[in-house]
């Protein structure tokens, strides 16, 4: 039973790692899937702002390319008038641009100095390349890079064109956007929000200390400072439940590892997830991350599927538990019950027993069936061998086989029993079991049922002191000679004998010896009348004989009993004698008639002196 309970706590165990499991793959499928949209936004509006900066850089190209040649001299008063005209030829359509899409426009000389800011007039001539690792690629390679950069002002994401004049390098052409614009974009496309976290030490290497103050706040995290940006953080993420993501434990993980990752928290009772992406810059430099803020999260609805799965998948268990339990229950009972039988149960297949009772174990001397089994193949081994008694083997048929054959007869065999050695007769039956090759084979002991049975028939037909036959089946037997002589023409002769003065062998002796002196006249004429002759008390101190034959041989018989009688030497009395009537049968005779006949022939032979045979048809 024990063994069934560990296998229930092992499934209950198996079942909640196997939904646990199942749990785990959803939510890793979502955070997959949630990476992949992350990755998806990021890249779809960085493709808006790339489309968008093609078809100005289309338009513009050109003309800027001319403006910049035209700086060969680079003398002073040359860039003056250059920029000047460049401010004229582009102002209309800086105004003119959405913000959303275009922050700002700048334009560089073919060494790396600042030409023309956009967005802060007042601020040229100064070398951009020698801060900004861009500037210096494009002038060194003349090839088209984007990504993020922290610039004099700020972070940003830049678009960078050479610009060429008669195939000759001109200049470069830088478009920004920034994060908050990108943030704008990837928002429209999954409608999440978005938190651009740097690391303050690369904002505080490149961005002025007072516009860093004003553009920035700065938070801790583990250790490290990062700049949020005003505007993006205060209009998207709940400030609470930004300052409680700070805290967790799992960002600080999320922070540690290079691939992009998903955790999840709750925070007022509700799920959130939180996509953590690292943000390098164009020099490929890890400089920011990127914070998706999630709040659908099928987290708690995936919890609620696994609680209730695992409470589901415990309960079959239990019922199958409960359920296993009560049939080994039923079966130990079921089990008990038959061990307490008396009879042997076994059931076989008609040669091999497949189980059996404890009584078989016990009549044999077996501790356990598989003991038995290594000994013998059948229980039918045991039968002993004697007429009237199932055997093994019954003509071609197997003992089973015999007792289904013929279900109407008592089946009995002898069997020796292993404790007391005693020969002990069963009676079998048979039942079928269920549909199957095998059946129930009960053998029950009718041993005692017999001898008792012997009793009484004994009781029934013989003397308890002589142990010769009564009077009772006498007249049976005698009945049978009638029938047979009168039907048959059978010829037979009957003997009566009385002790001769027994009332006196009482008297003198006791009734002790009276009975002792019957017994040993009827062993005594029992050794001396034949199988065939029909000896019997017939009350008293008066005796039968039923004799096969004429009266002559008869009396002669008689006589001789008489004189055995007379010569023998009885104890305590010494000697005894008896008197003797003989008659044959006649036609129409009945039992009184014959005895009647006989008894007055006895009589006769009292009359004339006792100890003498009187025989007269
Ligand atoms: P007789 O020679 O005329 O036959 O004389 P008897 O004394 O034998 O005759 P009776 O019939 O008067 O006596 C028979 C006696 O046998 C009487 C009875 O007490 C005794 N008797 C009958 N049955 C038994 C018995 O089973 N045991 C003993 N001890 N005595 C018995
Ligand atoms: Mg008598
Ligand atoms: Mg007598």
């Amino acid at each position: 039973m024990r063994y069934y309970f560990i296998a229930f706590i092992l499934y209950g165990v198996f079942a909640g790692f196997f939904f646990y499991d199942q749990y785990v793959q959803k939510m890793e499928h979502f955070h997959k899937s949630v990476l992949a949209s992350v990755k998806s936004s990021f890249n779809s509006a960085m493709n808006v702002f790339e489309l968008a900066n093609e078809d100005n850089y289309s338009h513009h190209a050109d003309e800027l390319s001319k403006f910049l040649s035209l700086l060969n001299e680079k003398n002073k008063e040359s860039r003056e008038e250059v920029r000047k005209e460049m401010i004229a030829y582009l102002m209309n359509f800086y105004n003119t641009q959405s913000l959303d899409l275009l922050e700002g426009v700048h334009v560089f000389d073919k060494e790396g100095y600042s030409l023309l800011r956009f967005h802060n007039l007042s601020m040229y001539d100064d070398p951009v390349y020698q801060m900004r690792f861009s500037i210096k690629k494009i002038v060194d390679d003349l090839s088209y890079s984007k990504g993020l950069e922290i610039g004099t002002n700020k972070e940003s994401f830049r678009f960078q064109y050479p610009l060429f004049y008669d195939g000759n390098f001109v200049g470069a052409y830088e478009y920004s956007v920034s994060s908050d614009a990108l943030i704008r974009e990837m928002k429209k496309l999954y409608g999440r929000q978005y938190v651009f976290l740097f690391k303050a030490k690369e904002i505080d290497a490149k961005v002025e200390p007072n516009i860093v103050h004003n553009r920035y706040d700065d938070i801790q995290i583990a250790g490290e400072s990062y700049y949020f940006k005003k505007s993006a953080y205060h209009d998207s993420i709940d400030q609470n439940r930004l300052k409680y993501i700070i805290r967790l434990k799992e960002l600080r993980e999320a922070l540690r590892v290079d691939t992009p990752w998903v955790i999840e928290y709750n925070y007022n009772a509700h799920s959130f997830a939180l996509a953590v992406t690292k943000m390098y810059d164009i020099q490929g430099k890890h400089i920011a991350y990127m914070f998706t803020d999630i709040t659908e999260t099928p987290k708690s609805g995936y919890l609620k599927t696994l609680l209730t799965e695992i409470v589901l998948a415990l309960l079959l268990g239990f019922f199958i538990y409960l359920f296993i339990v009560k049939q080994i229950m039923n079966r130990a009972y079921a089990r008990e019950l038959i061990n307490m039988q008396k009879e042997i149960l076994i059931v076989s297949d008609g040669i091999n027993i497949k189980d059996a009772n404890d009584a078989l174990l016990k009549f044999f001397g077996y501790k356990r069936l598989k003991d038995f089994h290594r000994e013998h193949a059948c229980i039918c081994d045991f039968f002993l061998k004697e007429d009237g008694y199932l055997q093994k083997e019954m003509g071609s048929l197997t003992w089973t086989e015999y007792i289904e054959k013929y279900p109407d007869i008592r089946h009995l065999v002898k069997m020796s029993d292993f404790r007391t050695n005693e020969i002990r007769i069963f009676e079998i039956s048979k039942k079928p079991f269920r549909n199957s090759e095998n059946s129930f084979i009960i053998f029950r002991d009718i041993t005692k049922e017999l001898n008792e049975f012997e009793k009484l028939e004994n009781r029934a037909n013989y003397d308890t002191l002589t142990n010769i036959y009564n009077r009772n089946r006498f007249n049976f037997f005698l009945n049978k000679e009638i029938e047979n002589a009168s039907r048959y023409g059978a010829i037979f002769s009957l003997i009566m004998f009385d002790i001769d003065h027994f009332k006196s062998i009482n008297d003198t002796y006791g009734h002790d010896v009276g009975d002792i002196i019957l017994k040993e006249l009827t062993k005594l004429v029992a050794e001396h009348t034949r199988s065939v002759d029909i000896f019997a008390r017939w009350g008293g101190e008066e005796f039968m004989i039923i004799s096969r034959t004429e009266i002559f041989h008869c009396e002669d018989f008689a006589e001789k009993i008489r004189k055995v009688i007379d010569e023998n030497t009885f104890s305590h009395v010494k000697h005894v004698t008896c008197s003797f009537g003989v008659t044959q049968y006649r036609h129409e005779d009945t039992v009184d008639s014959i005895a009647k006949r006989c008894d007055e022939n006895l009589y006769s032979a009292k009359e004339n002196g006792r100890n003498r045979v009187v025989s007269l048809s």
